[in-house]
C-alpha cells in the first residue's frame, strides 16, 4: 500500500524517529504493535533460548535431533497401539502418535514458508520431507490398522467409548482407509502411486497460477501500449492489469494472462484425473463425494442445490449491480456499454470510491495495526472474558525480529494459549494471510492442559520511519478472519488434539473467521477502534456509514462470482471422464452460470490455485458465509458485544474443535435443523436482497 505524505505526517515525522507513538486512547498493546522497526531487534546469540522456546532449535541442525527423536517416540507408541487393540484407550494412544507428529512436521512447514535464513528453511524441509516418509509408512501398518480397525467394531470394546472418543475413533480410520490399507496388495500400491502423483501434480499446477504467460506479440495489437515485459517477439504477461483506467489495454492484458497455457493444462487434467481414480478406487463416486464425506454439507448432492438455489437467488440483485457498471461505463466510454469481465475489479473499486469518496490512503491512518489489534481485543474481552497480553519474546524464541507473542489469558480460567503473529511482508515469506497450528491443545495424562501454540502470517506494510504498519480495508477484513481461527485454536478445549480447534471440516472451520468479518466494519465496532494513529482521533460518523455502506455495494455480483467457481469445482471434482478438456467444460459453465460472457481463448481454471487447496471444497466460502450470517443475525446483530452469545458460541461451536460432527454443533447453536434451503434464506438476508 502505497502512503501518501500529507503534510500531517511529515509534521509528524520527528515524533516517529524518537519514540513511538501511542495516543491516549490507545493502548500499551497498540503500542507494540505500532512500534518502529528499529526498536524490535533484540535477539543475542548468547542468551538463544531455540525457537519457541525448543532448546533443539537454536540451530537448524536441530531439527534433525527432533526428527530422530519423534521417529524413535512414535516407533513406541505404534508397538503401544498395537497392543492395545482390546482397550477403548487405543485412541489416545493414536492421538498421541499424531501430537507428536505434528508438533514437529507442523513447525518444519511452518518454518519451510517463513523462515528468513535458508539453513532454517532447508533444514526445515528436509524434516518436513523425513516424516512424511515415516507417516507413509504409518499409513501402509496394516497391524495398526487392524488394532484400531478390531477397536472400534468390536462391540466391548467401543462400548466402553463414548461418541467424541468413538468419532475421533472413525476419523483416525477413515485417514488410514485413504491411503487403501484395507485394500488388496495391488490396489492398495496402485493407491500409493496415486498419491504420490497427485502430490507432485498439485505443487505443480500451484507453482504455475501464478507464473506468468509467454504471449505472441503478433497477438498485441500495435495501437495498445504493453505494459509488460517484451523480449524478441514474446511479451511476459505477469498479470491482467485489471486496475488499468485503459479499457483497450485491460482486454488485451485479460486475454493474454488468461491464455491456455497447454502445459498448465495438461497439469490440472492429470491432477483431476488422478484424484478421481484414486476416489473409485477407495469405493467412491467422485473425487468430490470423497472430500465431502466428513464436512457439513456431508455429500455433492447438497452442494450442488445449496449452489444452484444460491444463484437463482442472485440473478436479479446480481443483474442490477451489473447494470450500474454498464451506467458508469457509458458515461466515460461512449458506445460501448457491454460489462467485461476485464471491467469488474476496474470498475467495482471506481465506483465504490467515488460514490463514498473514500480515501483509501486517509482511511488507512484510521486503522493502523496497533488501533486494530485494540479492536480485537476489546472485542475478545467483551464477548469471551479473555484478553491478548503482549509477552516478550526470550531471544532466539522468534524466526524473526517483527514477530510478537501474545499470551491470550482468560479473566478466571488463566492462560488459554498462545499466538505468534508474523504479521510483515518479507522477502521469501509465504504471500497468503494464513492461521497456522504448531501444538494443539489436548487433555494431557496428568490432568494438566497442552495449550495450544498458533502462528497468524499476514503480509502488512511494515513500519516505516514516518507511521506505524497501517492497513487497508480489506487487510483489516484479513487480520480480523484470521483471528477468528486463531480464538477457535484457543478457546477450544478438546480432549485430543487431533482435532483441535481449527482441525475440522474446512465448510465449519470458515464459520469463526468468516463471523470476524461481520465484526470488523460494524459501525458499533469500528466506533470503538478506528482512530487515528497519530491524534488518536476517532474516525467521523460520516465516515463510519460510508465504510459500512460502501461493503454492501456489489456484494451479489461477489457472491455469485464464488458460488459460480464452486460449482466448476463441484464439475471439475465429479464424475469423470469431463468428456472434454476443462477449458470447453468452463466455457460450457461460464455461459449457463454467469452473467459476464466468457472470454473465447481464455482459461481462468488454469490460474485458480484453490482447485488444488480445495479440491471439491471451494463451496465452502459461501458456506460458511451463510452459517456465519445465521449467527450474526440471530446472536450478535442487536448487540455485538454481547457476553451470552459470545460464550454461547464458545460452548457450543468453538470449544469442540472437530471433536463432533459439524452440522450437530451448528443445529445446537441454532436450535433447529439447518438445511441449504435455510442456508439460501440466510444469504438473501446477509445480502439484504
Ligand atoms: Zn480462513
Amino acid at each position: 500500500m502505497a502512503l501518501v505524505l500529507s503534510k500531517r505526517t511529515i509534521f509528524s515525522q520527528q515524533w516517529f524517529i524518537k519514540k513511538q507513538i501511542v495516543p491516549r486512547t490507545l493502548t500499551r498493546l497498540a503500542g507494540v504493535f505500532n512500534k518502529c522497526f528499529a526498536e524490535n531487534s533484540k535477539t543475542l546469540p548468547s542468551e538463544n533460548v531455540g525457537i519457541l522456546g525448543i532448546p533443539e532449535l537454536k540451530s537448524p541442525e536441530g531439527f534433525y535431533l527432533m526428527k530422530e527423536s519423534v521417529i524413535r517416540k512414535c516407533s513406541s507408541l505404534i508397538e503401544e497401539a498395537i497392543r492395545s487393540k482390546n482397550s477403548p484407550n487405543i485412541v489416545s494412544v493414536f492421538d498421541e502418535i499424531s501430537d507428536e507428529l505434528c508438533k514437529v512436521a507442523d513447525l518444519a512447514e511452518f518454518l519451510r514458508l517463513t523462515h528468513p535464513s535458508k539453513s532454517f528453511s532447508r533444514a526445515a524441509e528436509e524434516t518436513s520431507l523425513g516424516l512424511g516418509a515415516f507417516v507413509e509408512q504409518l499409513n501402509t501398518n496394516i497391524d495398526l490398522y487392524h488394532a484400531l480397525k478390531h477397536a472400534l467394531s468390536d462391540k466391548d470394546v467401543s462400548g466402553q467409548m463414548d461418541d467424541v472418543t468413538k468419532h475421533v475413533g472413525n476419523l483416525f480410520l477413515f485417514d488410514f482407509e485413504q491411503s487403501g490399507i484395507h485394500l488388496e496388495r495391488e490396489k492398495r500400491e496402485r493407491a500409493v502411486k496415486l498419491h504420490e502423483m497427485i502430490l507432485a501434480f498439485g505443487a505443480e499446477f500451484s507453482h504455475n497460477t501464478s507464473a506468468p504467460n509467454i504471449y505472441p506479440l503478433k497477438k498485441w495489437p500495435a495501437d495498445v501500449t504493453i505494459p509488460f515485459k517484451v523480449s524478441g517477439n514474446e511479451i511476459l504477461v505477469s498479470s491482467p492489469s485489471s486496475e488499468s483506467a485503459n479499457s483497450d489495454l485491460r482486454k488485451e492484458a485479460y486475454k493474454a494472462f488468461y491464455a491456455q497455457a497447454d502445459g498448465q493444462l495438461a497439469i490440472l487434467e492429470n491432477l483431476l484425473a488422478c484424484r478421481n481414480q484414486l476416489a473409485n478406487l477407495l469405493g467412491f463416486e467422485s473425487y468430490s463425494h470423497r472430500a465431502l464425506k466428513s464436512t457439513m454439507a456431508q455429500n455433492p448432492e447438497t452442494v450442488e442445490a445449496f449452489l444452484s438455489d444460491s444463484l437463482s437467488l442472485l440473478r436479479d440483485s446480481t443483474q442490477t449491480e451489473l447494470d450500474i457498471i454498464s451506467g458508469w461505463k457509458s458515461n466515460e466510454n461512449e458506445g460501448d456499454t457491454g460489462v467485461h469481465m476485464w471491467d469488474i475489479r476496474y470498475y467495482t473499486s471506481k465506483i465504490i470510491s467515488e460514490s463514498f469518496t473514500l480515501s483509501a490512503a486517509k482511511l488507512s491512518e484510521y486503522f493502523s495495526l496497533g488501533a486494530c489489534m485494540d479492536g480485537l481485543n476489546m472485542l475478545f474481552t467483551d464477548l469471551y472474558g479473555v484478553h491478548l497480553n503482549h509477552v516478550d519474546a526470550d531471544p532466539g524464541e522468534v524466526w524473526s525480529d517483527d514477530v510478537q507473542k501474545l499470551e491470550v489469558r482468560h479473566e478466571s480460567e488463566g492462560v488459554l494459549g498462545y499466538i505468534y503473529c508474523d504479521f510483515f511482508s518479507r522477502p521469501g515469506k509465504i504471500n497468503q494471510d494464513c492461521h497456522f497450528t504448531i501444538r494443539g491443545g489436548k487433555q494431557q495424562k496428568d490432568g494438566r492442559y497442552q495449550l495450544p501454540v498458533v502462528c497468524l502470517v499476514c503480509n502488512f506494510p511494515p513500519p516505516t520511519k514516518l507511521a506505524p504498519p497501517l492497513l487497508t480495508i480489506g487487510m483489516v477484513e484479513n487480520l480480523f478472519h484470521e483471528m477468528g481461527h486463531a480464538m477457535h485454536s484457543m478457546l477450544a478445549r478438546t480432549r485430543y488434539q487431533h482435532v483441535t480447534g481449527t482441525r475440522c471440516s474446512t465448510d465449519f472451520a470458515e464459520v469463526p473467521s468468516v463471523l470476524m468479518e461481520s465484526f470488523a466494519l460494524d459501525p458499533r465496532v469500528l466506533r470503538r477502534f478506528a482512530k487515528h494513529y497519530a491524534t488518536g482521533q476517532s474516525l467521523s460518523e460520516e465516515f463510519i456509514e460510508k465504510l459500512h455502506l460502501s461493503r454492501t455495494m456489489f456484494t451479489s455480483l461477489e457472491a455469485t462470482t464464488q458460488a459460480f467457481y464452486a460449482i466448476v469445482d463441484q464439475v471439475f471434482h465429479g464424475k469423470h471422464p469431463l468428456g472434454k478438456s476443462t477449458t470447453s467444460v468452463l466455457a460450457h459453465l461460464h455461459n449457463a452460470y454467469f452473467p459476464i460472457p466468457y472470454v473465447k481463448g481464455t482459461a481462468w481454471q488454469l490460474r485458480f490455485s484453490h482447485f488444488h487447496s480445495y479440491g471439491a471444497k471451494y463451496y465452502s466460502y459461501l458456506w460458511s458465509k451463510a452459517v456465519a450470517a445465521l449467527i450474526w443475525s440471530r446472536f450478535f446483530k442487536e448487540n455485538p458485544f454481547c457476553r451470552e452469545s459470545g460464550e454461547r458460541f464458545r460452548r457450543i461451536m468453538l470449544a469442540h474443535g472437530g471433536g463432533k460432527p459439524p452440522q450437530l454443533l451448528v443445529n445446537e447453536m441454532l436450535d433447529e435443523e439447518i438445511s441449504p434451503r435455510e442456508l439460501v434464506k440466510s444469504l438473501r438476508n446477509e445480502l439484504k436482497i
